[in-house]
Formats: C-alpha cells, sequence, structure tokens
C-alpha cells in the first residue's frame, strides 16, 4: 500500500484536471508505476465522440509501453478526498488487449476495485 499512497502524491501533482495512476504488475510485483499527463507528441493524441481532441498520455498508455503478455494492469484514479473511477478509455483498452494484458482491475465510483471486462481478455 505505500506504493499507492506515494502515487497518490504523485498523481496530484500532475498538472491535469484528473489524477490517474496505473500499475503494471509482472508476477504479482509492480514494477512500473504511470500517471497522466499532458503530452504533445502525435501518438498521444485522442478524438472523442463529441469531436473533441485532446493531447494526453494517459496513465495506462505510460505503463502500457514495458508491458509483456500475461502482465497485469491496475488503474486507480485519486481525487483531493478520495478514490473514484478510473475506468480505461476505448484508446487504453485498444493497447490493452494489442499487449494481451491479463487482468485490468480499476477503481468504480465507490472507490473499490472492479475487474475490467473485455471480451478478448476474457479469451485468454
Ligand atoms: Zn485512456
Amino acid at each position: 500500500m505505500t506504493r499507492v499512497f506515494s502515487a497518490r502524491n504523485e498523481a496530484l501533482k500532475n498538472g491535469c484536471n484528473y489524477h490517474i495512476a496505473a500499475f503494471l504488475r509482472r508476477k504479482g510485483k509492480i514494477i512500473r508505476v504511470g500517471f497522466n499527463s499532458k503530452k504533445t507528441h502525435p501518438f498521444c493524441r485522442r478524438q472523442y465522440e463529441d469531436g473533441t481532441v485532446a493531447y494526453e498520455m494517459h496513465a495506462e498508455t505510460n505503463v502500457l509501453r514495458f508491458a509483456r503478455p500475461g502482465d497485469e494492469l491496475d488503474v486507480v484514479r485519486f481525487t483531493k478526498t478520495g478514490i473514484s473511477m478510473a475506468k480505461p478509455c476505448r484508446f487504453c483498452i485498444e493497447k490493452i488487449v494489442e499487449k494481451k494484458i491479463k487482468k485490468v482491475r480499476y477503481t468504480n465510483w465507490q472507490g473499490e476495485w472492479e475487474n475490467l471486462s473485455i471480451k478478448a481478455l476474457d479469451e485468454h
């Protein structure tokens, strides 16, 4: 849990309107922690359903660069007062599937863990 608390401090300082931390786990050990941040690289271009374009490095994308098939991913959203919804967006889900991540957990509105259900992941 100490890893989670230090991540919380980092996440809250990221200069964005929201604060997400992603933990990449391999064989039960956290091997990398990433945060969302503003980035201008084309790789981080996001076009949303309403047409809005944003350049953001999501916390998941940040750590997925280092992922190997079979790794697991935990995603947490920190607010100033607690923990909130951190369900990966469709861009990150694409990368999760591409990287063959075995299991993904995210915190829900109540701050509790939920397993991300993706058909491509369930087939493993
Ligand atoms: Zn995302």
